[in-house]
């Protein structure tokens, strides 16, 4: 009997060719980007694994759905549909499209944050760490005890540590808390409905409000259902349903289970905060019935919406997500456990003992990956989250060293899976041969996106 938990639950109606390069079009190709991957042209990737944000096949539903845009300035009937579809996933009673997730932060923490104050989050996603620095004040992460061990086989290790959640709203100025479902950052880990619903009281008794960043709602939806304890009867629709409304609102990418190329929303119980973001929203995005999308962009947004939660999608997904991870542990690759939800997080620390985390581990790994096989991922490490030294002082670094694979969605087949597993199988067999990096230019802000960097040795004579 096959396996139906991992076939693909959809079959394909348009496609899209690969182009093949050789290992030295690749060298070319990689020396060319400053040994960046986000410098590359996508059609030097063969699999391309550096995200799964707006990367997603759009359904025939989807598809149909474009066609039925209307791109009236104001009052569009498309917003309706939106703002219905996300009020009634989320029960919020103010819906403000944006043109990303990250548009949300920014016009969200512009209005409520200031100068020294202290967001907590289980673990801050890049750009929301950005914004909130940006505002001169402090993004604090409190994940809970088990996120440290990578290794740890915890079901929840996206819970947020509750009692520095309690130490940060005593000791600081905190404007509002917010949790990341699924903890991408931290390795695409859920937050189970327990955790939330502690957070949730205690912000209470602190008179905060709690905000989620809801990029994977889906997908933590289905981890609560698979293994939260009296979970397992109620459909991942309904539990994300309860998530949301233990919170006063949420940021959400729309690129990730939203299902879309484009989009992000904010969303808000609190009338005069959602006035305010509305003012911001003219000056930098759009019109408060569009937020800087298209109509036909909101129609494809509101059908990914009710398709996400789809119990045969998700388990799909999920198992995918497991299969990869497993051909990796397999090859002796040790990967963030148990496997999130959206990516694989391949342990480069511990692949990679001889490149020490300022050598920039994780990204020797990404590189490698890339010029045996055209598969790109990204860093998550020491690139990503460490901070240059000041004064003399070493730079800082990252407590983990990972390489994500992140799966975009409904895109690449079993095969496709079957093939970046043996990629990591090859590099993984000649690991003390990878050399690290060092970062030869750097942007004071989100530096991972356009850092130059240099092999180690690379114009040392031979
Ligand atoms: C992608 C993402 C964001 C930012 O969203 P964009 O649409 O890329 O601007 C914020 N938080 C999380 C957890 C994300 O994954």
């Amino acid at each position: 009997m096959p396996d139906r938990t991992i076939i693909e639950p959809f079959r394909i109606k348009s496609v899209e060719p690969l182009r093949f390069t050789t290992r030295a079009e690749r060298e070319e190709a990689l020396a060319a980007a400053g040994w960046n991957l986000f410098n590359l042209r996508a059609q030097d990737v063969i699999i391309d694994l550096l995200t799964d944000s707006g990367t997603g096949a759009m359904s025939t539903d989807q598809w149909a759905a474009v066609m039925r845009g209307d791109e009236s300035y104001a009052g569009s009937r498309s917003y309706e549909r939106f703002a219905e579809v996300v009020s009634d996933l989320t029960g919020y009673r103010h819906v403000i499209p944006t043109h990303q997730g990250r548009a949300a932060e920014r016009i969200l923490f512009h209005q409520m944050v200031v100068e020294d104050q202290v967001v907590p989050n289980n673990t801050h996603f890049d750009t929301t760490r950005a914004n909130i620095e940006f505002q001169g004040a402090t993004a604090l992460d409190i994940p809970c005890a088990e996120a440290a061990d990578v290794a740890s086989m915890a079901p929840f290790k996206g819970d947020v540590d509750l009692d520095a959640l309690e130490d940060a709203l005593t000791d600081h100025d905190v404007p509002l808390v917010m949790v990341t479902i699924t903890n991408n950052s931290g390795g695409g880990q859920p937050v189970s409905l327990a955790n939330l619903r502690s957070v949730r009281s205690i912000c209470d008794r602190y008179n905060t409000p709690l905000y989620l960043d809801a990029a994977r709602f889906a997908e933590n939806a289905w981890f609560i259902h698979a293994r939260e304890d009296g979970c397992g009867d109620r459909s991942p629709r309904e539990i994300a349903e309860e998530v949301f409304r233990l919170t006063d609102g949420c940021t959400m990418s729309l690129k990730k289970d939203g299902f879309g190329n484009i989009g992000g929303v904010l969303a808000t119980n609190d009338d005069d905060l959602a006035a305010r973001c509305r003012t911001e929203l003219i000056l930098t995005e759009g019109f408060p019935t569009y937020g800087g999308l298209a109509g036909r962009d909101l129609e494809a947004l509101a059908q990914g919406l009710l398709e996400i939660t789809d119990p045969d999608y998700l388990r799909y997904r999920v198992r995918t997500v497991a299969y990869l991870a497993e051909k990796a542990n397999a090859a002796g690759v040790p990967t963030v456990q148990p496997p999130g939800g959206h990516a694989v997080y391949l342990d480069a620390a511990a692949l990679l003992p001889h490149i020490p985390p300022h050598e920039l581990p994780a990204q020797a790994l990404a590189n490698e990956l890339y010029l045996d096989g055209g598969v790109r991922g990204v860093e998550i490490g020491t690139l990503m989250f460490g901070r240059p030294g000041t004064g003399g002082q070493p730079d800082e670094v990252a407590p983990h060293e990972l390489v994500r694979l992140a799966l975009p969605r409904r895109v690449y087949t079993q095969s496709h899976v079957d093939y970046v597993g043996e990629v990591i199988v090859s590099v993984a067999s000649r690991a003390e041969s990878l050399r690290g990096y060092r970062i030869a230019e750097q942007p004071r802000w989100l530096r991972h996106f356009t850092a130059r960097l240099e092999p180690i040795g690379y114009n040392d004579p031979p």
